[in-house]
């Protein structure tokens, strides 16, 4: 088993592994190469990963994926500024020289 874990998530409340309900949050995990995300509660999500060799407790692992499902949207805002960056670069001239003389692009 190869899981890897992607983040925290308030919408999915019940683990899929064990079927307990009424979560404050399940972690966000995939399974093996190209499975889809699960949603498992801090306790099988820290013995889901054991399986990599990672022993760490339930409560710490919540904490830690949060940190990860933070880290992963501070990515996504880094990627949608770069890409609105390239299309910046790769609009009209007359649209570049606009920017330039903004001051938008230095
Ligand atoms: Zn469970």
């Amino acid at each position: 088993m190869n899981a890897t874990m992607l983040g925290t998530s308030d919408e999915v409340l019940q683990c899929e592994c064990c079927g307990k309900p009424d979560l404050k949050k399940t972690i966000v995990l995939t399974i093996g190469e190209d499975s889809d995300p699960v949603y498992y509660g801090s306790t099988c999500a820290a013995w889901a990963l054991k399986g990599r060799g990672i022993k760490i407790a339930g409560p710490k692992l919540q904490k830690l994926a949060e940190r990860v499902a933070a880290a992963r949207s501070d990515i996504a805002n880094q990627s949608n500024h770069i890409s609105r960056l390239e299309a910046m670069i790769a609009a009209p001239s007359w649209f570049r020289w606009l920017n330039l003389a903004s001051g938008i692009l230095r």
